[in-house]
């Protein structure tokens, strides 16, 4: 098990585009273990390999991370996903391990269809709803380099954004 650094807020590589993945090999399959590893220790539900410097399209999420029977848990790993179909309007409170200290509400698609493979490159398609779409909905975004304070609106983005810099630049 290893846990991977996690890069915040306002650090560069959160805008970068990750890659798909052609090779599956035991790469893949440590950097997923280590991704799971690295979000249950954070307290998330979901992170996406872009967060901790792997340019890979590889997203892990657990709706379970929380809970105290670690059988319960329910770890998903999604290599290349792809949003196929997507219906209705969700908002939600978003949160993201890479962006410390602020939560907002943000709109998404409340139903998805889902392509994506396993971390044996088999394809699989799934639908997803509610918590479970919202959540693949932001981890894809990191893979196209999109934070979810993006979606805010431009004045606030800009405000959010100084006044996170600001804090970051702080804690350093
Ligand atoms: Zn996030």
């Amino acid at each position: 098990m290893s846990i991977l650094k996690i890069y915040t807020f306002p650090n560069q590589i959160l805008k970068k585009k990750a890659e798909p993945v052609t090779i599956f090999d035991h790469d893949i399959d440590e950097i997923s273990k280590s991704m799971l590893d690295t979000m249950y220790i954070s307290g998330g539900i979901g992170l996406a390999a872009i967060q901790v410097g792997i340019t890979k399209r590889i997203i892990v999420i657990d709706l379970k991370s929380g809970v105290e029977d670690l059988s319960e848990r329910e770890p998903h790993i999604l290599v290349n996903p792809k949003i196929v179909e997507k219906s209705g309007a969700t908002v939600s409170e978003e949160g993201c391990l890479s962006v410390i200290d602020f939560r907002c509400e943000i709109e998404r698609s409340q139903k998805i269809t889902l392509e994506y493979q396993d971390i044996t490159g088999k394809k699989l398609k799934m639908d997803a709803e509610n918590m479970m779409s919202i959540c693949i909905q932001h981890e894809i975004d990191h893979l196209n380099g999109i934070l979810f304070i993006d979606h805010l609106p431009y004045l606030k983005q800009k405000l959010v954004k100084k006044r996170l810099a600001k804090l970051a630049k702080v804690e350093k």
